[in-house]
C-alpha cells in the first residue's frame, strides 16, 4: 500500500510523534504490512524539483498511490484563493494540489486536528487564514472537499484527530486498511476510526478513583481528578489515551495535565483557559458523555459524602500520605 503524505497548516507535530511509534521501529512495522511511502516531505531524499515531479505525476496518475495523508489545515485565504500557502516551487496553492490529489487517491486520511476540522490553525478570531479541515470546518459538515467527497474507496475522509496525534492510531488504521479493509462501519459519526475512538479519555485514567468520590486536585501537583477545578474533560474525549500510552507509559493525565479533548472538533477555542473548569452554580458545564446532568448532580453529591479520608488527603497531596489500610482478606 503506497502512502502520499502533505503537510499544510500546521507545526508538523503529528509527523513528529509519528516517528516516536513503538514498539516496534515505524518503517519496520509498516514495511512488514506492506506499506510504503510514496513521498512524505519530511522524510524525503528528492530534490525540490524531483518532489515536484513525483507529485504531479501522482496528480495526473502516472505514479500510482493508495492513501493521501494530509497533515494540517487547509489555508482557503486570502479571500478563498488559497495563496496563503503555495506548494514551493508550484506556484499553485496547497488546496489545488488536495484537490487534484484526493481525485486520486483510493483512500484520504485526515492526520491530526487541523486536517479534520481545522483544529488550532483555525483558532485565531475571525479564522483570517479561512482554515478549513478536509472535510468538516469545526463539526460541521464541509470543508475542503465538501460535503459529498467519497474517495474511491468509497469513505469519506477518514479523520485520524488528535493534536497531535498518537502514532498508533496512524499505524493501526494504515495497517488496518492494508491488512482486513476499512468500512464505514469502522469510523464513527465524525469519521474518526472507531479503533481509537470507542473508548474515552477518563477509561484507564489512574486518577478514577478521585473522580469516583469527587476528590478533586487544587493545583497541577496534586493527584485527585482534575474535572472539578482544572479543566478536565477526559470524561468527553473519545480517545484511548489512557489505555494506549504514549511513549511507553505516559499520557496528559499521569503528566499532570488536564485532557482539553484535542480530538475533538473546536476543542481550539473551549471559551476558557483550558486548565481552568468552567462552572455554573459551582458544577461544570461539561459534563460526562452519556450523563444525564441531574443524574450526575446527584451521584457527585453522594460521592463527595461518602469520601474516605484517605482518598481525600491524597487527593490534595503530590505522594500518597495516607496509605490504603490493611486488613485480613475476607474468605
Ligand atoms: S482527571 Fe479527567 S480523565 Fe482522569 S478521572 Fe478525572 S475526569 Fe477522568
Ligand atoms: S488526553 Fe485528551 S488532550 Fe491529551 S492527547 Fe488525549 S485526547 Fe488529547
Amino acid at each position: 500500500m503506497r502512502v502520499l503524505w502533505l503537510q499544510s497548516g500546521g507545526c508538523g507535530g503529528c509527523t513528529q510523534s509519528l516517528l516516536c511509534s513503538e514498539p516496534r521501529a515505524l518503517f519496520d512495522e509498516l514495511r512488514d504490512a506492506g506499506i510504503r511511502f510514496v513521498w512524505h516531505p519530511a522524510l524525503a531524499h528528492e530534490s525540490d524539483s524531483e518532489a515536484l515531479q513525483v507529485l504531479q505525476s501522482c496528480a495526473d496518475g502516472s505514479i500510482a498511490f493508495d492513501v493521501l495523508c494530509v497533515e494540517g489545515a487547509m489555508l482557503r485565504g486570502p479571500n478563498g484563493t488559497g495563496k496563503f500557502h503555495l506548494m514551493a516551487g508550484s506556484g499553485a496553492p496547497m488546496t489545488e494540489w488536495v484537490q487534484r490529489l484526493a481525485l486520486r487517491a483510493r483512500w484520504v486520511f485526515a492526520i491530526g486536528s487541523c486536517s479534520a476540522f481545522g483544529g488550532l490553525s483555525a483558532s485565531t478570531p475571525g479564522n483570517p487564514l479561512q482554515a478549513t479541515g478536509l472535510q468538516y470546518e469545526t463539526s460541521d459538515f464541509g470543508g475542503l472537499l465538501g460535503e459529498e467527497f467519497v474517495s474511491q474507496g468509497g469513505l469519506p475522509v477518514v479523520n485520524i484527530a488528535g493534536c497531535p496525534v498518537h502514532p498508533g492510531w496512524v499505524v493501526d488504521t494504515l495497517e488496518k486498511l492494508a491488512l482486513e479493509g476499512l468500512q464505514r462501519s469502522d469510523l464513527d459519526e465524525l469519521g474518526r476510526p472507531l479503533l481509537y475512538a470507542d473508548q474515552l479519555v477518563h477509561h484507564g485514567c489512574p486518577r478514577n478513583e478521585y473522580y469516583e468520590f469527587k476528590a478533586s486536585a487544587k493545583k497541577h501537583s496534586d493527584q485527585g481528578c482534575l474535572m472539578e477545578n482544572l479543566g478536565c474533560k477526559g470524561t468527553q474525549a473519545h480517545a484511548d489515551c489512557n489505555i494506549r500510552p504514549w511513549n511507553g507509559n505516559g499520557s496528559c493525565l499521569r503528566g499532570g495535565f488536564a485532557c482539553i479533548t484535542c480530538v475533538e472538533p473546536g476543542f481550539e477555542a473551549p471559551g476558557h483557559p483550558f486548565q481552568e473548569t468552567r462552572k455554573l452554580a459551582g458544577i461544570p458545564i461539561g459534563l460526562p458523555a452519556d450523563m444525564p446532568k441531574a443524574w450526575f448532580v446527584a451521584l457527585a453529591a453522594l460521592s463527595k459524602s461518602a469520601t474516605p479520608k484517605r482518598v481525600r488527603a491524597n487527593s490534595m497531596a503530590d505522594h500518597t500520605v495516607v496509605r490504603p489500610a490493611v486488613r485480613k482478606s475476607e474468605k
